[in-house]
């Protein structure tokens, strides 16, 4: 039986994982966490996209768990209504926070999957019959394929295909994402602020206790160590001292939090997603920041990745005809989600003003179907493929 290892426990991972063993291959994951990993924003699902959970037979477990977010209030600094952002460009059509979302498909691939946590690969050596892997902790092992599916800052990437700043490119902003009690009594909407550069965002939804907060602040790339959550939250705080509105309760929040998400807007771009033996699948190959329908496109690519190692008789084939299928829509995704940063930080007074006018002309009713088709049409490029033959 072909052995395949994926490095990587989040989405994109136990989703290739839960298709591969599907179409009989035997599957080892890699998590470098000492478990799965919880917390994050929420993630949605909107038009085509939803195919992979249909397939996957998930939408009920999803709905179950899903955030259903109202609408977002843009606010004024003394917390006056100045537009708002209906749910379908917030939330799309099925909303899940991203750590229940991992562990529903951890829950679902954990009987047929081998998972190792806290641990990871430090080498991969190809030869004609296989990759050679060696990892931090674990003893030496030998696999048919290596699928890096290990997030935007990829370890198999790095080994594979060489360091991350040849692959990545900064957007210009940073974005944090922590929750805080919900002092501001939200009940499934949110409420959104902006001052020159910088941007908050606060949502409640399932838990009615927690506000979700996410930060967002414009910034040429910064030094510093991403596994340092401290630092992290100086500099956050740093940005956002002398905001108003709610940014003083809400920075109180930021000094308690023990789950704070931080990273720059960033995209992964490579020529080819895959070298020999290893590929890479997600965030990994083609990141496009937030924004950019990234958690459907994980999965529908390691869907299309595992069903075309079924379908061809060799990996290179394989690897070919999936990056062809999911190579648009990994394009689409990285166009839609240059706008994220200033989005919600707007350069200027200005830009903050227009925004509000933006959204106030959109939610009129001849223009309510132009912004549904613009907040899906990413979503939509995807048609999967049909692999139950080879299932
Ligand atoms: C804890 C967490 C919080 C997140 N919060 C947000 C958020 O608030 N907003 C947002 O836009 N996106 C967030 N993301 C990213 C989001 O999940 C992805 O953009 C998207 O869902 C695609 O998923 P992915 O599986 O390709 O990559 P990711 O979700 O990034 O998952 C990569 C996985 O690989 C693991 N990993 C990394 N390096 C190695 C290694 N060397 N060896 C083994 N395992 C490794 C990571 O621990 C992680 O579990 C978050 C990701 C994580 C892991």
């Amino acid at each position: 039986m072909t052995k395949i290892l994926i490095s990587g426990a989040s989405i994109a991972g136990p989703t290739a994982a839960y298709w591969l063993r599907r179409h009989g291959f035997e599957v080892t994951v890699v998590e470098q966490a000492p478990a799965l990993r919880a917390g994050g924003s929420a993630v949605d699902f909107r038009g085509e996209q939803l195919e992979i959970l249909r397939k996957m037979g998930l939408v009920a477990a999803i709905e179950a768990r899903s955030t259903r977010m109202g609408d977002v209030t843009i606010v004024d600094a003394d917390g006056r209504f100045q537009a708002r952002v209906p749910s379908a460009v917030m939330s799309g059509e099925l909303e899940i926070p991203r750590g229940e979302l991992s562990r529903i498909l951890f829950e679902h691939t954990r009987n047929t999957t081998e998972y190792v946590f806290g641990d990871r690969i430090t080498a991969l050596t190809e030869h004609a019959g296989g990759v050679d892997v060696t990892f931090a902790k674990g003893a030496p092992r030998t696999f048919d394929l290596v699928i890096g599916a290990d997030g935007a800052h990829s370890g198999v990437r790095s080994l594979a295909f060489g360091p991350e700043r040849d692959f990545t490119t900064h957007l210009g902003h940073y974005a944090a994402y922590y929750t805080v009690p919900n002092h501001l009594g939200l009940d499934h909407e949110g409420r959104m602020y902006a001052e020159p550069g910088i941007g908050a965002m606060v949502t409640s939804s399932i838990d009615r206790d927690r506000m979700g907060v996410l930060l967002v602040f414009a910034a040429e790339p910064l030094c510093y160590d991403r596994r340092d959550t401290e630092q992290h939250k100086r500099i956050l705080t740093d940005r956002f001292r002398a905001a108003g509105w709610e940014l003083p309760t809400l920075l109180e929040g930021l000094a308690r939090t023990d789950t704070l998400f931080f990273d720059a807007l960033s995209q992964v771009r490579l020529d080819k997603w895959s070298k020999g033996r290893v590929a890479l699948v997600g965030d990994a190959a083609w990141s496009a920041g937030a924004g950019g329908g990234g958690t459907g496109l994980a999965m529908a690519g390691a869907y299309v990745l595992a069903g075309e190692l079924a379908e061809n008789p060799g990996h290179d084939q394989a690897f070919a005809a999936y990056e062809r299928i999911i190579r648009p829509s990994a394009k689409a995704g990285q166009n839609q989600a240059r706008q994220t940063g200033g989005f919600f930080a707007p350069a200027t007074a200005r830009a903050i003003r227009g925004r509000g006018r933006v959204y106030r002309v959109l939610n009129t009713k001849p223009l309510n179907g132009l912004l549904t088709w613009l907040v899906n049409r990413t979503a939509n490029t995807i048609d999967l493929p049909d692999y139950t033959r080879a299932a």
